[in-house]
């Protein structure tokens, strides 16, 4: 038996929303039963596409998490509902039964995630079911997978190490949402939006240019990072922990080394623009 699981590549997505449209036009107005009672026009979205922006200035960085039911293995949506109303699948599909769970208003309050919609008009609660009604027909994908243009939806078996899910998430570098509500969902995501600290360096003898090539070096509990800047003279760190102080050290041959001292006290710092002096 599969057991599906979704990855989603938030460096790939670019908020198209097409996955959002795709859902829409899948399971708006039409119901698949036993599986789904049909959404509403407005007001849900199984799937969201939540934009988030971090930093400053010219170091700003935007990015798109698609976000559905996370087919949780220790889902509180199965807990909060009464008569099996939810329930998982031998897939790991989670199911809000669209009979059994009329009027179970504490199911739609559940979902830590947000992933549950209240339908007024049905007095029931709704949400992704992964498009189960296709996949029991043979589909190999759901409509919002199918429905990307750049592969930034990855769904398959999780069972199959063959799968191209599997070998994603063995690559090792896949994190889930809140992984400490410990819920062990079986969606999970690479570039999450990660802390950082970016900035550009200039030399102070020549106004109009910046300093390519120069040495940036970030030390912190965890380590200590070197880059080299671009051709704009920028540099940025990613992948650090908000609220931890760090050193940083700026070298560049013919100049006069830098060192500064800073705390990331937000999800993003943009130090702007650091000078180096002639040696
Ligand atoms: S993400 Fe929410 S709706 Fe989906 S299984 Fe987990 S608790 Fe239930
Ligand atoms: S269809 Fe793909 S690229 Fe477009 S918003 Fe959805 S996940 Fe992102």
């Amino acid at each position: 038996m599969a057991k599906y699981g979704l990855l989603v590549n938030v460096d790939n997505c670019t908020g198209c929303y097409n996955c959002v449209i795709a859902c829409k036009d899948e399971h708006s107005g039409n119901a698949h039963l036993p599986i789904a009672a049909a959404q509403p026009v407005a007001g849900h979205t199984w799937v969201r596409v939540e934009p988030r922006e971090q930093g400053t200035g010219t170091k700003v960085r935007y990015s798109h998490v698609p976000i559905s039911c996370q087919q949780c293995e220790d889902a509180p949506c199965i807990e909060a509902a009464q008569d099996n109303a939810v329930y998982r699948r031998d897939d790991g599909i989670v199911v809000i039964d669209p009979v059994k769970a009329v009027g179970q208003k504490q199911i739609a309050e559940s979902c830590p995630y947000g992933a549950i919609y209240w339908n007024d008009e049905l007095n029931v609660a709704q949400k992704c079911t992964f498009c189960a009604h296709l996949l029991d027909q043979g589909w190999a994908e759901p409509r919002c997978v199918e429905s990307c243009p750049v592969n930034a939806l990855v769904f398959g078996d999780l069972e199959d190490p063959n799968s191209r899910l599997s070998q994603l998430v063995a690559a090792g570098n896949t994190e889930t949402l809140q992984p400490e509500l410990g819920l062990n969902p079986l969606v999970s995501y690479v570039g999450l939006p990660r802390p950082f600290i970016a900035g550009e360096v200039v030399c102070s003898d020549q106004p109009n240019e910046c300093a390519v090539g120069a040495r940036v070096t970030l030390s912190g509990l965890s380590g200590e990072t070197t880059l080299v800047t671009d051709s704009f003279g920028d540099f940025r760190f990613d992948n650090l922990d908000e609220g931890a102080s760090y050193s940083l050290r700026i070298e560049h041959d013919g100049y006069l080394p830098v060192e500064k001292s800073v705390t990331l006290s937000s999800a993003a710092l943009n130090l702007e623009a650091i000078e180096l002096t002639p040696s």
